[in-house]
């Protein structure tokens, strides 16, 4: 399979693709270039006095990057990043269409 890249800025479509890939599951989605610093950030922030709650001590931080038609943001801090692979801003038709036919069984109802 031939593997190429697409810069930002992605079409409306694109973005819907991309986002789409980073939720399937298929693929390790791409995550925030910068996720150490990131998570130790939005750390130091949720646990000032007061945000996080007594008897919670812990939180789950996403460092899954969103698709924007500008390029991809981090939601927790100001990473971006400007390209992904051509394949993740097309309609994933066909490896959806593989992956059912391997990875799901014919249940009968
Ligand atoms: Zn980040």
């Amino acid at each position: 399979m031939a593997i190429w890249k697409i810069k930002a800025p992605f079409t409306p479509e694109q973005v819907i693709n991309l986002n789409a890939y980073q939720k399937q599951g298929h693929f390790h989605p791409f995550t925030c270039g910068s996720a150490k610093r990131c998570v130790e950030k939005v750390t130091v922030r949720y646990t000032q006095p007061g945000v996080i709650k007594e008897g919670e001590d812990s939180f789950e931080v996403s460092t899954t990057l969103v698709a924007t038609e500008a390029g991809w943001v981090c939601p927790n801090c100001d990473y971006t990043q400007d390209w992904a692979w051509g394949f993740m801003g097309e309609p994933p038709i066909t490896q959806q269409q593989h992956d059912q036919n391997k990875t799901i069984p014919t249940k009968s109802r």
